[in-house]
């Protein structure tokens, strides 16, 4: 998580100095088995710990931590897996994530070479290994890749609603995740898969590949020697070329020289679809650059800017990024607009958000916003702009009325933001204004704090009614319950050159 601005907590400091110790009892949970020991309808504490192969006293200890963590919990005699380690730890599950644990615990030991490398200006000349070790490290790193891509393919779908039928074309195809959820999402689809000949051999077994075997064909080869056999082979047009975490392995020259030689091969109706971390689309992005610095010999994260610049300088100049939930995003380029994907108009304004210098965009549900006699008596008999200001109070909305008016909108967006407080409000009012040309003709924006459009208000006879907008305190909202249900650190203010923040409501139908 990136440390907003306003959070000086020594908590945040001692998360981050101790985050390395829960993903090693994460892994240790993982390697003692202890989540099968445990089973999907739990077992009795003594006997999980008499079936881990340590020091009884010691396993007490390890499972009393996992217990303190949220790993497990303990009823009575009983011990059962959290949901979140039913989901992630337990080999039962679907979506389990053991092949990415222990895959993380070989990229901690290049973490560990982090000043090397940072002195170094590059990655280290890795350790050879023998052959059997490389196949054993591909398996692991295939594994891996594809349980990330479990969860973010469905993610990487909700974006694209394509034709009936086409072909898609992934490259750098990996676990062949991605490729597999897009074909059975779209059975009228055809399928080439790309990766390196030792990939091909290793993932062919796959038994979900098996099964589209008459849907996809696989094309091996190395994508950045042009003269590879394998570009002879890729000779049909493709509607779809997608490239899914693929471009931070290399530098900019090898991805244009992979560009102009891919590009061609798109129908002039087609997409290219660049699924990846971007810089500028969430803290992983940053972190992920670092991480490439360690594992590749010249891959980095690129930026959405950088890009697109690449995709349009290629005659590809129509572009739509989509923020994922799960930290990555997808760029769309396509050579005419109105071939590109749909675009979610909620993306499109916490886009407009960020753009606009919000610093933080949360989606809320309109009904839990909590409204309070409280906050209004707080008004009456605490506040200097009481009765002063058309905005506020008693000219407001009564808590119960605005408790009504909640319940009239399906959905809305919380805007953080920073003083000075007459351009917060002028950006909430283009928030509003993009919101309603996007679809959502109910947009209502509540802002945060007093009306300060004139420097001198005229209560009863606003100058700009069609500016104004009430504050959500005015109306009876709880502001900083309501910071607490959608995740925003906000704390109140000791000294007035604490970090202030404002906080706005737009709600959205
Ligand atoms: S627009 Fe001007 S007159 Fe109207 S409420 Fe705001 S400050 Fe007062």
């Amino acid at each position: 998580m990136m440390i907003q601005p306003q959070d000086i907590s020594y908590r945040t400091f001692y998360d981050k100095l101790t985050g390395y110790r829960v993903s090693r009892l994460m892994l240790q949970a993982a390697r003692s088995g202890i989540m099968e020991i445990v089973g999907p309808d739990g077992n009795a504490y003594e006997s999980v710990q008499n079936a881990l192969p340590w020091d009884t006293r010691a396993a007490g200890r390890f499972i009393d931590t996992l217990c303190g963590l949220g790993f497990l919990f303990r009823r009575g005699t009983m011990l059962f897996r959290s949901p979140f380690s039913q989901i992630y730890l337990s080999a039962d599950s679907p979506r389990n994530q053991l092949n990415t644990l222990h895959f993380e615990e070989k990229l901690q030991d290049n973490w560990q070479q982090l000043e090397k490398v940072l002195t170094n200006g590059a990655r280290l000349q890795p350790v050879d290994k023998s052959d059997e070790e490389y196949r054993q490290d591909l398996r692991l790193f295939l594994g891996a890749m594809d349980e990330s891509a479990q969860i973010r393919s469905r993610e990487l779908l909700e974006t694209i609603s394509p034709q009936e039928t086409g072909t898609i074309m992934e490259i750098g195809a990996g676990s062949g995740a991605y490729l597999a959820a897009f074909l059975e999402t779209h059975p009228g689809w055809q399928g080439i898969f790309c990766d390196l000949p030792d990939v091909v051999e290793t993932i062919a077994t796959d038994h979900r590949l098996i099964r589209l075997k008459n849907r996809m064909r696989y094309a091996p080869g190395n994508l950045l020697l042009p003269d590879d056999p394998m570009w002879k082979d890729l000779s049909e047009p493709v509607d779809l070329i997608l490239a899914s975490n693929f471009f931070h392995c290399q530098g900019e020259e090898e991805n244009a020289g992979i560009l102009q030689r891919l590009l061609p091969l798109l129908k002039p109706e087609g997409v290219v679809a660049i699924h990846d971390f971007f810089k500028d689309t969430g803290h992983r992005g940053a972190l992920y650059d670092l991480h490439m610095m360690l594992n590749t010999y010249n891959g980095r994260v690129y930026d959405t800017e950088e890009t697109a610049s690449l995709l349009k300088s290629m005659g590809v100049p129509f572009i739509s990024i989509h923020p994922l939930p799960s930290g990555s995003a997808v760029l769309y380029a396509s050579r005419r607009a109105k071939y590109l994907p749909e675009v979610d108009p909620f993306q499109v304004l916490k886009r407009k958000a960020t753009e606009l210098g919000f610093t933080q965009a949360v989606a809320i549900s309109p009904p839990k916003v909590p409204v309070a006699r409280w906050v209004r008596e707080k008004c009456r008999t605490g506040c200097p702009n009481y009765g002063i200001k058309g905005t506020c109070p008693p000219r407001t909305m009564e808590p119960e009325q605005m408790k009504t008016l909640l319940r009239e909108f399906k959905t809305g967006i919380l805007l953080v933001g920073e003083p000075p407080l007459r351009t917060y409000h002028e950006n909430l009012l283009e928030m509003e204004k993009t919101a309603f040309k996007r679809g959502f003709h109910k947009a209502l924006a509540f802002t945060g704090g007093p009306c300060t459009i004139c420097d001198q208000c005229r209560p009863d006879n606003c100058r700009y009614p069609a500016k104004r907008r009430y504050s959500l305190e005015s109306c009876g909202c709880d502001v900083f319950g309501l910071a607490k249900e959608a995740g925003i650190i906000l704390t109140t203010l000791e000294q007035k050159t604490d970090y202030v923040q404002y906080i706005s409501l737009l709600l959205l139908e």
